[in-house]
């Protein structure tokens, strides 16, 4: 026999103990969204290549080294597995004009690749909740971003989660900053790693964001862009703050947050778990005006976040965090001609009435039918033999309480099925 096929390193199959998990997720994910008036949007997996490199920049890691491409072999376009949303979202917004009556709300999800070194929290396969605000100039914006991630922690009961905060000013003030920025390094280039020289000249931003502990002291002593935003960068800085304020958010200023890419400016965010480790950051954040333009439209004001679903979902079980156990409320089992026939009715019947129904598939023996049953978790197994289907009849018996079985007319069984669920969840104080 030939070996199975395995899938691909960084890339996981969600089994359905978890997928239950993910289910649980997206829906208070989709009602929280909702709440603030985010509309969704789906776009394609695959994007044409130049869109990221033009979007992200072609001297970031994402676009140096992590992107899964490859030529189209009929048309010998160069084609990219999307290794984030807010490239191909704003390219829809542009394509479809989609703020021609003003800025829009938007949000999407969905599996990101990136061609990254696959560990704990880190996949090469990963998914992404993402929200965008488009058209929006803040920072009331940006408040009401960073505000309704608290309510999803809470909502979600997460613990445990700081905010990080830093402003990036406009391209100009970065320019001045990267001056200083370069000769700051420059001055200790023999202590410069491989990755830091390399970017020293391309990106010197991004080497603020350097996880080498040898390079620490140094990256703490750089000059701070902080110290180089104008009147009009820390006035808004100092609106955005002043609203988290307002709302009890507390956080911390970073100045080592950056995004090293040109079209990202003032408000940058992040939220970190103190118990992830090295992958403690579960939402990254900010305005990233100069997206618009960068991709060939008109500018616009923007501002946007990302989640990544592997990370908050490892918060959620380390809390103990539990879907909603999906047991059905019916186990149908029956033995016979008459009864298969009749059994369909009943099943499709009782889902009519909105119970959840698990049919009995596959024969076999009443007792092994009735270990299923038991297996499944249902609350009531429904028993049919081809002399009920002949009376258009069923047997209830009740699989979790000490209660009777006891014969029950097709025509008041969605009733007294009705009255028995109610009956225990009344005793248990609500299921
Ligand atoms: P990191 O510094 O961890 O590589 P990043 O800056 O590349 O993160 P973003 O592009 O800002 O990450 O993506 C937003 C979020 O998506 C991250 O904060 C993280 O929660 C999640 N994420 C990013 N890359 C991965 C990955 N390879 N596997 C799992 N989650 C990821
Ligand atoms: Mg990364």
């Amino acid at each position: 026999m030939s070996q199975i096929i395995q899938a691909i390193r960084g890339m996981n199959d969600i089994l359905p103990d978890e997928a239950e998990l993910w289910e649980w997720f997206e829906d208070s994910v989709r009602d929280w969204l909702r709440g603030y008036g985010y509309r969704p949007i789906r776009m394609p997996l695959v994007e044409p290549t130049p869109l990221f490199a033009r979007a992200i920049g072609t001297v970031t890691d994402i676009v140096e080294k992590e992107m899964y491409s490859f030529t189209d072999s009929l048309n010998g376009e160069q084609l990219t597995l999307r290794p984030e949303g807010t490239a191909g979202c704003v390219r829809a917004a542009l394509q479809h004009n989609l703020l021609y009556d003003g800025p829009k709300r938007l949000w999407y999800q969905g599996p990101m690749f990136r061609h990254e070194r696959p560990q704990k929290g880190r996949y090469r396969q990963f998914h992404q909740i993402g929200v965008e605000a488009l058209g929006f100039s803040g920072p009331d914006i940006d408040a009401e971003m960073i505000l309704m991630c608290r309510r999803l922690w809470d909502d979600l009961g997460l613990e445990g989660i700081h905010l990080e905060l830093n402003s990036l000013g406009q391209i100009e003030e970065r320019q001045q900053h990267r001056g200083a920025l370069i000769a700051h390094f420059e001055s200790h280039a023999a202590r410069l790693d491989a990755d830091a020289q390399r970017r020293l000249h391309s990106n010197p931003l991004r080497i603020l964001d350097s996880k080498n502990p040898e390079m620490r002291d140094l990256v703490e002593a750089a000059p701070k862009l902080l110290d180089y935003l104008g009147a009009d960068s820390l006035k808004h800085f100092e609106a955005l703050q002043a609203l988290l304020k307002d709302a009890g958010i507390s956080y911390q200023i970073n100045p080592r947050l950056v995004r090293g890419l040109d079209y990202y400016n003032l408000t940058v965010f992040e939220w970190v778990s103190d118990s992830l480790g090295a992958q403690g950051t579960v939402c990254a954040g900010g305005r990233y005006d100069g997206l618009f333009t960068q991709l060939g439209g008109k500018p616009q004001p923007a501002c946007g976040f990302a989640m990544g679903i592997e990370r908050l979902l490892m918060l959620l079980r380390e809390r103990g965090g539990k879907a909603a156990s999906h047991v059905p409320d019916i186990y149908i089992v029956h033995q016979g001609d008459q009864a298969l026939r009749f059994a369909f009715v009943v099943a499709e019947g009782m889902r009519d009435n909105g119970y959840t129904v698990q049919m009995h598939c596959g024969g076999s023996s009443f007792k092994a039918q009735m270990k299923r049953a038991d297996a499944s978790g249902a609350t009531l197994a429904v028993i049919i033999g081809d002399d009920e289907a002949a009376a258009e009849e069923v047997t209830l018996k009740p699989l979790r309480e000490a209660a009777e079985q006891h014969r029950v007319a097709y025509d008041q069984l969605a009733d007294a099925i009705g009255a028995l669920l109610f009956e225990w969840e009344d005793e248990n104080g609500g299921i």
